[in-house]
């Protein structure tokens, strides 16, 4: 069914698209934030291990406070649901315009703009934001793993009486394992959480290493393994799929021989949470610029080697889309005001999601794309 005619269509309710939805509230736009989910921020609701402590990071050498502040996580780190009742309660004192059960799926020119396509309605608009986050999660290539291992924690109470290993080396993964440690050590479970990453160091921010740090000085069981790798998926004798875990092995010089030391784990012990994809291919399909990122794999054409070209109000090569928030986290290719792209870091957090819906949003009011 096609709907009245938007001066911006934002796709996703999470914080980039709220906060999109709140400043074109603010300038007297039309406009309609479409989301898939249920409910408002619904993939912070989905991506969240259940009471993870929200943390109200700024970016590193950014001194302004948060652009929306009704969108501010509190200072005192609450858990998830409390910052999600908070939002629900902006979004419906701000009385702002979300369909839920919308998902996107196409963007076609039309008319002096374009028409956006959700599986039964188009939405005509001068104008489109995309702030659908990124949560496709990454494989850990490695058979069976598809239906056997969690990408995210969905039920905790699942592995409070056994033995738990979340492998991934960074904040996600340390939010889990921080959550199923507190968890146990609270059900006084004597089965531990074992975390592993396939590098040496792990990669977390300060408020995360402090929560995990309090988490084992309190008792916590959580066992690191340090270049720890995901070899081989097998089922057993018994008919448990297993994964086996190698670290790093010994090489004895002298003979050419391996030395590894190994470990198993029942799959359905496991939670992967070793990043996710951009959406890359969602920017291909849209014909959305992207660029080559610097220091890449090199295979041509990888999709995560590759870098949407965006200006300075993340506008794309398509006049009146633009992209923000998790969707270009954690790399952009900005362009320059000499005609130059320069590779910028693009953290992958709620007050840069909450930026950039402003940001994005002042670029359609200053290119006169909007109103009558
Ligand atoms: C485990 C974990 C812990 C984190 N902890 C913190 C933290 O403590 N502090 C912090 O600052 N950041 C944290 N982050 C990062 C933060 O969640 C993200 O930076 C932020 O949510 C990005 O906002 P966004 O609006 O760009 O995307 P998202 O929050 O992903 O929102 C995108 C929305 O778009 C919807 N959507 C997706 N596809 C479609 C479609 N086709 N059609 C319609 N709607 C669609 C989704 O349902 C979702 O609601 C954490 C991330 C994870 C995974």
């Amino acid at each position: 069914m096609e709907k009245g005619k938007y001066d911006v269509v934002i796709v996703g309710a999470g914080p980039g698209g709220v906060a999109a939805g709140i400043r074109a509230a603010e300038a007297g736009m039309s406009y309609v934030i479409l989301e898939k989910g249920k409910g408002v921020f619904q993939g912070v609701i989905d991506s969240f291990p259940r009471g993870k402590a929200v943390y109200p990071t700024i970016p590193k050498g950014v001194d302004k406070p948060f652009p929306i502040q009704c969108l501010e996580p509190p200072k005192d780190k609450v858990p998830v649901e409390k910052y999600i009742d908070q939002i629900e309660k902006a979004v419906q004192s701000q009385k702002l315009n979300i369909v839920y059960n919308e998902s996107f799926e196409n963007l076609e020119e039309g008319g002096d703009g374009y028409v956006v396509k959700t599986e039964d309605n188009d939405y005509a608009a001068k104008n489109v934001i995309l702030a659908f986050g990124s949560n496709i999660p990454n494989d850990l290539g490695i058979y069976g793993e598809a239906k056997a291992v969690a990408r995210k924690l969905d039920n905790l109470e699942e592995y409070i009486w056994l033995t738990a290993l979340v492998i991934g080396g960074g904040n996600a993964a340390a939010d889990i394992v921080a959550a199923l440690s507190k968890a146990k050590r609270e059900a006084v479970s004597p089965m531990p959480v074992y975390w592993a990453h396939r590098k040496e160091m792990f990669r977390i921010n300060k408020d995360t290493a402090r929560d995990l740090g309090e988490e084992l000085l309190l008792g916590g069981q959580i066992r690191i393994l340090q270049g720890a790798i995901p070899k081989i998926g097998e089922v057993d004798a018994e008919g448990i799929d297993r994964l086996y875990l190698y670290q790093t092995p010994n090489r004895d010089k002298h003979n050419d021989v391996f030395m590894y030391q190994g470990m198993s784990f029942p799959m359905k012990n496991v939670i992967a949470c070793i990043g996710s994809q951009g959406p890359a291919e969602v920017f291909n399909q849209l014909n959305l610029k992207q660029v080559a990122r610097e220091g890449g794999s090199g295979k041509s054409g990888s999709a995560s080697d590759l870098l949407l070209l965006l200006d300075e109000s993340l506008q794309t090569n398509r006049k009146g889309v633009y992209a923000i928030g998790g969707a270009i986290s954690p790399s952009i290719m900005e362009i320059q005001e000499d005609g130059a792209f320069q590779q910028k870091k693009h953290p992958n957090l709620i007050y840069t999601a909450i930026e950039d819906g402003v940001i994005a949003m002042d670029g359609v009011i200053a290119s006169g794309q909007a109103g009558g």
